[in-house]
């Protein structure tokens, strides 16, 4: 029996199945449960999981360059930013690449997972849609989290006075100009102005489509391009010795220069300088506004029958409202009082570990500029290399520290919103994961490289 001790990774997308490769690389035995048919989660459009977010148009805002696992080059001739078909495709190839789509145990939910006293996980399963048991229980001793953080709909809290007589929708299930609801001729709000809000307000405004178009937001954001002076814009990347305020003071004046002042478009003037928000991306929002497709409110403030009243004392006739206003960190298999992020906050060693639970992983929490795709990749990686032994933890003291000075550099000077909980910079994060693992790695050798979680499931499953 191998003595490395034994993984239960919930969820196959991107997250999910780049932890298995890592954990397949080290030798490591996993089984990975997905509650759908398929990999790829968010990206895999129409998923039966009812979890996507994807509509038909949806093209990454990642470049391919940075959307690209490090172990697996993405398709030469794929364009710039991939359609979300391409995206899947890219998933599978990687499945079969690395032999894993055998490992996945598809059609299988994680409905409740309990901690026991000696620290192993108990799983329930529900393996049903696979024709098996609708409860059934298996024991691991270290448990990676991949359910994603794109699929719980955030509405606005406390909802809007007053009642409305159209159709409200969240962003999450919105497909087509056609589907769930046909928006030709109709008179839309799109609240907020995150991506989805321009991808979906940029979609509808077009002529042959909406009769009017509003997007409602309580502030202004900066619009990034996703291309600067005829590159991808996300491709160029600052030295990470360079300290990150001052990669944002450059960056934000690279981003003045590419696209001025959001006010000169009609856009709601920003109340923080750009990068201090999470920035949006696209390259047709803007000129959508300045076509007057899309006219810009602020907040709604109520609802009057078929009328939506805004804050500046405006109203307009109204037919569909869609809501683009985010999402909520979700883990519905845990119990509440074990575990939940409240206002989608939730402190993570290197975004990934609890320090009072070195045997509980969260892969791909994050928001990180600019992708999110091959971040539970380098995650997975390091964590592999806990499991053998090869790296040490720091103390629970030191992990809490981190944890402050983490937070303070990535997130300290954004505005307060439930959208930037989570926020790393894509480099300046790997980098300082190399770091803490190069340390860890000397820690574990002065210790003799121990395993630091036993295998002790396998003999509970045994007994
Ligand atoms: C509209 C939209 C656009 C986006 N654009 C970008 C972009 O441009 N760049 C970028 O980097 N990111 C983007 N994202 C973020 C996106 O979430 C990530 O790209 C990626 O999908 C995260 O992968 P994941 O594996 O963490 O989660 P998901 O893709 O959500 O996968 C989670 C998987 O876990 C499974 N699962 C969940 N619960 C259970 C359970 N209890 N038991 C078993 N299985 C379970 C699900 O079925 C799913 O397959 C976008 C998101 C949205 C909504």
């Amino acid at each position: 029996m191998s003595k490395l001790p034994k993984a239960c990774i919930i969820g196959a997308g991107c997250s999910g199945f780049s932890t298995a490769k890592a954990l397949q690389d080290k030798g490591i035995p996993f089984d990975i449960f997905e509650l759908s048919d398929t990999v790829g989660g968010n990206w895999a459009y129409g998923n039966k999981n009812g979890m996507s977010a994807c509509y038909s148009s949806l093209h990454i805002d990642t470049s391919k360059y940075r959307m690209q696992f490090e172990d697996f080059p993405i398709p030469d001739d794929y364009p710039d930013f991939p359609h979300h078909a391409q995206v899947l495709d890219y998933f599978n190839s990687y499945l079969d690449h690395f032999g894993l789509r055998e490992k996945v145990t598809f059609n299988t939910a994680v409905t409740h997972v309990d901690r026991m006293d000696d620290g192993t996980w108990k799983v329930t399963l529900d393996r049903s849609a696979a024709g098996g048991p609708s409860q059934d229980v298996d024991y691991y001793d270290v448990l990676f989290v991949c359910n994603g953080h794109h699929w719980s709909p955030r509405w606005p809290t406390p909802a809007f006075e007053g009642e409305f007589d159209g159709v409200q929708m969240h962003a999450h299930s919105y497909l087509s100009p056609f589907e769930p609801h046909d928006f030709r001729g109709k008179n839309i709000v799109v609240v907020g102005m995150g991506n989805s809000a321009m991808d979906i307000a940029s979609e509808l405004s077009q002529k042959p489509i909406a009769k009017s178009l509003w997007v409602a937001a309580r502030r202004g954001v900066y619009v990034m391009p996703k291309y600067i002076g005829g590159q991808v814009a996300d491709k160029a990347s600052l030295p990470t010795w360079i300290p990150l305020w001052a990669q944002r003071k450059l960056a934000a004046m690279a981003i003045k220069r590419a696209v001025g002042n959001m006010e000169d478009y009609g856009l709601p003037k920003p109340d923080h300088a750009p990068l201090e928000g999470h920035p949006s991306v696209s390259g047709e929002f803007l000129t959508r506004v300045g076509c007057g497709d899309i006219r810009m409110k602020p907040n709604i403030e109520r609802f009057e029958g078929n009328q939506v009243r805004f804050t500046d004392g405006s109203a307009e006739d109204v037919d569909i409202i869609v809501y683009a206003t985010g999402y909520n960190v979700e883990f519905p298999f845990f119990d509440p009082d074990f575990l939940s992020a409240k206002d989608n906050h939730l402190p993570l060693f290197k975004r990934a570990i609890r320090p009072d639970l070195p045997n509980l992983f969260f892969m791909g929490l994050a928001q990180p500029l600019p992708t999110l795709i091959n971040f539970a990749e380098q995650q997975a990686k390091w964590l592999a290399a806990y499991l053998v032994g090869e790296y040490a933890l720091p103390d629970e003291a030191v992990m809490e520290a981190a944890i402050l000075s983490d937070e303070k550099m990535y997130i300290g000077h954004f505005y307060e919103s439930p959208r930037h909980k989570m926020q790393v910079d894509f480099n300046r994060y790997v980098n300082d994961l190399k770091k803490e693992w190069k340390k860890g790695a000397k820690r574990a050798k002065a210790a003799g490289n121990p395993l630091p979680i036993l295998a002790k499931a396998a003999s509970k499953e045994a007994a």
